[in-house]
């Protein structure tokens, strides 16, 4: 109860930190040592050994270490740990830590709930709760590393939420994450999902060039696209590929566009040589993803002869294609479902 009050420590940059340490009569270094501590995922001030006690003391009067609670866990044979995480106003969020040959991987929830809509989808099913802070965002992938005792090199924010609907929140985070005297992690090493929110994606180009992008696409043209996601009445297909491109020529790097294959709707043949028609001599990649069955939407995965089928066509013609391995098929892996299985 009573650090509803206290702000929560992860939030902080390290110049804020220094404003705070020397606000309250200590030395500016006392910060940097501080945001290490935090870094490492400490779970109260007194683990920060080098800290003097007075300062641990004041810090804990008006601070917490707002590290989300693990209310459930679900761990598969493949590695996968798929995680509830609660925060102190019981705020709840949905991580998954996953093991793949180039290394430890987390995706990562930006909002509890979301507000877009898309019809396959878990997260969205009870609308958006709330945004989540930067610290929120850092603290997903420090309790998970303490939960799992794995390093993690790689994050992806694709978990609970639009990002590009919480720009502050995950500009925030991608600073505190990158920062050389905290955790430190590359810009290169992080990749942000969208379902296309073109005038964020503008921002982020200039913001972050060197942070990956995904596009979640899931159609290959206007008509099935309103369908499925009702973003693209907004922000049209034309309207999406042209900022896709814009973002390619200004950053220099590729887009990726991930498409979730569903039986019947957007498996045939047809839609895949429509999307190759599209992407044919783009600096691009597709990253097809067989799609985890949501309780309470009628969709299904397509066949995995399906999914090959379409795999095969866009790679004949010459458009960069990859199936997402399926992790954690035998736990709840779809996105939203963990949240409302628990408040079902
Ligand atoms: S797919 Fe992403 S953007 Fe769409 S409703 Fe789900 S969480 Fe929101």
């Amino acid at each position: 109860m009573q650090d509803r009050i206290k702000e929560n420590i992860l939030n902080i940059s390290p110049a804020g930190l220094e404003e705070i340490v020397t606000g309250l009569g200590d030395k500016k270094f006392r910060a940097k040592q501080i945001f290490g501590w935090l870094a490492k995922g400490v779970t109260d001030f007194d683990m920060m050994s080098n800290v003097p006690a007075s300062l641990r003391n004041r810090l804990s009067d008006s601070y917490f270490i707002g590290l989300p609670e693990a209310v459930r866990e679900q761990r598969s044979k493949d590695g996968t740990v798929k995680c509830l995480f609660r925060f102190a106003d019981g705020t709840e969020v949905e991580s998954v830590f996953m093991q793949y040959s180039y290394g430890n991987s987390i995706c990562i929830s930006s909002q509890s709930g979301c507000r877009m809509g898309c019809r396959f989808c878990a997260s969205t099913m009870d609308g958006l709760d709330r945004s989540l802070s930067g610290g929120e965002m850092l603290g997903q992938v420090l309790a998970m590393r303490n939960l799992t005792g794995e390093d993690i090199g790689h994050v992806v924010v694709m978990g609970m939420g639009e990002p590009f609907d919480n720009y502050e929140g995950l500009s925030d985070f991608i600073r505190l994450i990158h920062d050389e005297n905290g955790y430190g992690l590359g810009l290169r090493n992080i990749t942000v999902s969208t379902c296309g929110l073109i005038p964020v994606m503008k921002r982020f180009a200039e913001d972050f060039p060197q942070v990956n992008l995904a596009v979640s696409l899931h159609a290959p043209n206007q008509e099935m696209r309103e369908k499925t996601m009702p973003v693209a009445k907004k922000y049209g297909y034309d309207e999406l590929m042209a900022a896709c491109r814009e973002y390619t020529d200004k950053t220099g790097r590729r887009v990726t566009f991930e498409y979730a294959v569903i039986d019947g709707v957007n498996d045939s043949e047809e839609c895949a040589a429509e999307l190759a028609g599209r992407l044919k001599g783009w600096l691009t990649h597709v990253n097809l993803i067989p799609l985890n069955k949501v309780e309470g939407r009628d969709f299904r995965a397509a066949k995995d002869s399906g999914i090959h089928r379409f795999r095969d066509i866009l790679d004949n013609n010459g458009v960069p294609v990859t199936i997402r391995r399926t992790l954690g098929s035998d736990i709840d892996a779809a996105c939203g479902q963990l949240r409302r299985k628990r408040q079902g």
